[in-house]
């Protein structure tokens, strides 16, 4: 299986736009939408002899390893282990002495400084897409930058705002400027629930809203189906919300859900939400149900957001 899953390059100079699919092994709908998109841009000049492309375009499969297996990771985590000080053990390391997730960051890691070496952008946007075992809802994850605040907002989904303080180690954590010799900005699109067929097609329609926000391709290029499928979508849900409460799962804990939560489901105080080897697990506070986890592998059994659409 090869790393890159298809390569653009516009004759006009712009960003470096890189897209993740499948940092975890078991969410595909990245890596087939990536596929998509390859070809539709294949055949794009084709069809509209006036379209133009400016920067350069990189699709990228994120772990492999556990892509292949189906599974999330095969020993850790992908998505937590975007730490600088992981980073420089890792580059400094042969691969037969890193576990499977840091030889995915070292080749991961390599290539893109081969890319920036290359091609010498100004800017690099990094767009890594996810699904959760939840249905119900697609949403964007942003960091503290502004520019990815306002990518963010222009995908046309919810977006969930300070998620990288409860968290640590993500691609949001580690695609920012202070870690690149460039501008550098990143997004998470969570497209729906794992296996939704339309998962993919809005993961599709989020890479094109991404690349007419990022100026690579012309607003007059992009056919509206695009933002009408995510707003559509999204239509009831809070335009913005922010982190209230992560549930981590502790390492031995029996941790286990009521069946049937969704994303952005309204949740009471003190509703009972599951169960551990101790007894009851209630909500701490009132809020909206964001990715109840329904897996066997990750850390966080849930999380609370509050709208603050209005704020
Ligand atoms: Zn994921």
């Amino acid at each position: 299986m090869e790393r890159v899953i298809g390569r653009y390059e516009g004759e006009e100079k712009g960003p470096l736009f890189i897209c993740f699919g499948g940092m975890h092994g078991n969410e595909p709908a990245g890596v087939k939408a990536l596929k998509i998109i390859f070809k539709m841009l294949e055949i794009e000049p084709h069809r509209n002899p006036t379209f133009k492309f400016k920067g350069r375009f990189l699709g990228l499969i994120g772990n492999k390893k556990a892509f292949e297996a189906h599974q999330r990771f095969i020993q850790k985590d992908l998505n937590r282990q975007w730490k600088p000080d992981n980073l420089k053990r890792i580059l400094n390391s042969r691969p037969e002495h890193l576990l499977p997730e840091e030889q995915e960051m070292q080749e991961i890691l390599l290539l893109i400084r081969k890319e920036i070496k290359d091609y010498q952008p100004e800017q690099m946007i990094i767009l890594d897409i996810h699904t959760t075992s939840a249905f119900g809802g697609i949403f964007t994850i942003v960091n503290k930058d502004e520019e990815s605040l306002r990518i963010g907002s222009q995908l046309h989904a919810p977006v969930i705002k300070g998620m990288i303080d409860g968290i640590s180690g993500t691609t949001l954590h580690f695609f920012i400027d202070k870690n690149f010799p460039i501008k550098t900005t990143a997004v998470t699109f969570e497209a729906g629930q794992h296996q939704e067929p339309q998962a993919i097609s809005r993961s599709v329609a989020a890479i094109i809203n991404c690349l007419r926000s990022i100026g690579a391709v012309d607003g007059d290029d992009v056919e509206n189906i695009h933002d009408q499928m995510l707003q559509d979508y999204s239509k009831n849900l809070p335009k913005i919300t922010e982190l209230l409460y992560i549930y981590s799962i502790q390492e031995d804990e029996a941790f286990e859900l009521l069946p049937g939560f969704r994303n952005f489901q309204a949740i009471e105080k003190n509703q009972l939400l599951g169960k551990n080897q101790h007894g009851e697990i209630r909500a701490q506070e009132a809020g909206l149900m964001l990715m109840p986890l329904y897996q066997k592998q990750g850390e966080d059994g849930f999380f609370l957001v509050r709208d603050i659409s209005d704020n």
